[in-house]
């Protein structure tokens, strides 16, 4: 086939995607046990930030749960596929037997501002934990390298945003004896020790703990046979391939189905990685992790991240892109010495998460079509 249209799927803002969701669920319902629900979430800057999310059943012994948008800069693709999968495959999905959720864009502020993290600077996919242990995590890689992480005052100019990348990084890292691995790990983990710093995880659970439990948990309380809980990142891994991420213990059974369905789809550009692949990187608080805590059966249920990879795994690649986060959030704590850089920033920032080229839109597209396409075959 050719790919899908792009144009057709890809939202251009948060307002604009949430309409069109709203829309596509009011077409797609056909069944009195479907509904649509917008969940409010609270904000001191903006008083019209929901998730909405819907439920589309016809008695069906197996769910598929698909969520976009935990980190509001990713939300594009995410939405997209959603959009996608609700106009050509829900019908034969729900023909067959296998109900669906969507989550649409679980971080709206972040979405309809263009940052990752949440209104609080919390990265809210390092947020979740059914016991709250993961608040007291200390980060010591991130402690260390924090005068690299945050560096102060405002973003002065571009060249040297790019002098980051080449001397600062990588020079730096390499001849004064950090390993890139500490650099990574201490960047991406997540931390919990500093409110103005990357990929801060907060000090308790976001509102949105609450939704999943709420919302989301007495749907994965039913008693279904089987359970995939999706959720859909970007900016993670080779260009244009699809990674789906495993968490710290995915269920025996269930990893056995998804390997045998994508284990060997590397040539179409699906590709499986655990925290421990080259270029991927472990997490605290990850919704992955979690979810399944919700299930009736968690034996049974299965949480993956789906990343879109966009710059690469290289060394290279990672540091841009550490480099690309890091300047964003010096921008937006201390701002930018001149509107072109902030321009340059913001603009760099979007391109490493939700590319404009059309040609990787269409391939996710693409990539998202045979994930449920297999789904409807094999699930
Ligand atoms: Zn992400």
């Amino acid at each position: 086939m050719t790919d899908p249209d792009p144009a057709a799927w890809f939202p251009t803002d948060y307002v604009s995607s949430r309409a069109r969701f709203r829309a596509d669920c009011e077409r797609s319902r056909s069944s009195p046990d479907d509904y649509r629900r917008a969940w409010k979430v609270s904000s001191n800057v903006d008083q019209d930030l929901t998730i909405d999310h819907a439920r589309f059943a016809r008695g069906g012994d197996r769910l598929l749960v698909v969520q976009s948008g935990i980190h509001g800069s990713e939300a594009q693709s995410g939405a997209a596929v959603e959009a996608f999968v609700m106009n050509n495959h829900l019908p034969a999905l729900l023909a067959k037997g296998i109900d669906v959720a969507f989550i649409h864009s679980l971080n709206p502020y972040g979405f309809k501002y263009g940052r990752r993290t949440d209104e609080f600077n919390v990265n809210l996919n390092r947020n979740f934990s059914a016991d709250g242990s993961v608040f007291k995590t200390v980060n010591a890689d991130y402690r260390a390298l924090r005068n690299v992480f945050e560096p102060s005052g405002q973003v002065r100019n571009v060249a040297i945003a790019s002098l980051v990348e080449d001397l600062v990084f990588f020079d730096g890292f390499a001849e004064s004896g950090f390993k890139s691995k500490a650099l990574m790990d201490g960047l991406d983990n997540g931390q919990y020790e500093f409110p103005r710093g990357l990929n801060y995880g907060g000090t308790r659970p976001r509102e949105q703990t609450r939704f999943l439990r709420e919302e989301i948990g007495p749907l994965l309380a039913k008693p279904y046979k089987k359970v995939w809980f999706l959720d859909y990142h970007s900016g993670l891994g080779d260009d244009g391939v699809l990674s789906i991420i495993l968490g710290l213990k995915p269920a025996a059974g269930p990893l056995d189905e998804l390997t045998k369905m994508f284990g060997g789809q590397a040539k179409n550009g699906i590709v499986i990685k655990t925290a421990t692949s080259p270029g991927f990187f472990a997490t605290f608080g990850d919704v992955i992790d979690f979810v399944p805590g919700l299930a009736r059966d968690p034996d049974s249920t299965l949480a993956v991240t789906m990343e879109y990879g966009t710059l690469g795994t290289d060394a290279l690649s990672q540091l841009k892109s550490a480099t690309r986060m890091i300047l964003e959030n010096q921008a937006h704590f201390n701002g930018c010495a001149t509107p072109e850089i902030l321009q340059r920033v913001t603009a760099d920032f979007r391109e490493l998460f939700n590319p404009s080229d059309l040609g990787w839109r269409g391939k996710i597209l693409r990539e998202a079509d045979l994930v449920f396409r297999t789904l409807l075959e094999q699930f």
